[in-house]
Formats: C-alpha cells, sequence, structure tokens
C-alpha cells in the first residue's frame, strides 16, 4: 500500500483524493491517511501531494515506519475522503517541519 507519512500533518493538502481511483483517502482534522486495505497502489496520488508525504510502503524514508501502522489505525476511524478542498491555513508555514507527529490529531 501506499502510506501517508509525517509531512502532511499540520498541512493537509488534498490533491491526492482526487486522483485515487478506489476512494481509499479518509480525513482527520490536520492529516489524511490511506486505508492499506483498499489501496491497489496505483501510484497515482504519490505526485500530487505538494508536500511530497505519500510513498510506497516498500520505499518508506528513514524514520517513517510508524505511519504504517497510523494510516492502517486512523483509516479504520476518520471519515471518507474523495474531494479536493483548501489545505489548512498554515500548511505552507508547517511545510517540510520535522516531526510533526506530536501534533497529530486524532
Ligand atoms: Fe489510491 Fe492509488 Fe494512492 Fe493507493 S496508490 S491511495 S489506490 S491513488
Amino acid at each position: 500500500a501506499f502510506i501517508v507519512t509525517d509531512n502532511c500533518i499540520k498541512c493537509k493538502y488534498t490533491d491526492c483524493v482526487e486522483v485515487c481511483p478506489v476512494d481509499c483517502f479518509y480525513e482527520g482534522p490536520n492529516f489524511l491517511v490511506i486505508d492499506p486495505d483498499e489501496c491497489i497502489d496505483c501510484a497515482l496520488c504519490e505526485p500530487e501531494c505538494p508536500a511530497e508525504a505519500i510513498f510506497s510502503e516498500d520505499e518508506l524514508p528513514a524514520g517513517q515506519e510508524a505511519f504504517v501502522e497510523i494510516n492502517a489505525d486512523l483509516a479504520g476511524k476518520w471519515p471518507n475522503i474523495t474531494e479536493k478542498k483548501d489545505p489548512l491555513p498554515d500548511a505552507e508555514e508547517w511545510d517540510g517541519k520535522p516531526d510533526k507527529l506530536q501534533y497529530l490529531e486524532r
């Protein structure tokens, strides 16, 4: 599956959700996740993310391993999102800041 990682937190650009052929993105207050059971590994979403936060599980950057479980867990709790909306107001400011997991709102 593809995994949404740390840099989505506090940005939440939603360009990815529009291209997903199986509508497997789920939305929390300041983060998106992919349901690993629904993702068909098409890779369409990866280049759409302005924050470069989406990776194949097989090519996760070092330190992002925890997001495998986080995506699987929160996909079962959050509502589905299929249409693009505005990013969070401070998205540009937060894009690229390290270690945002501490700010994840569940
Ligand atoms: Fe959806 Fe394809 Fe991205 Fe999986 S890889 S989340 S199926 S767009």
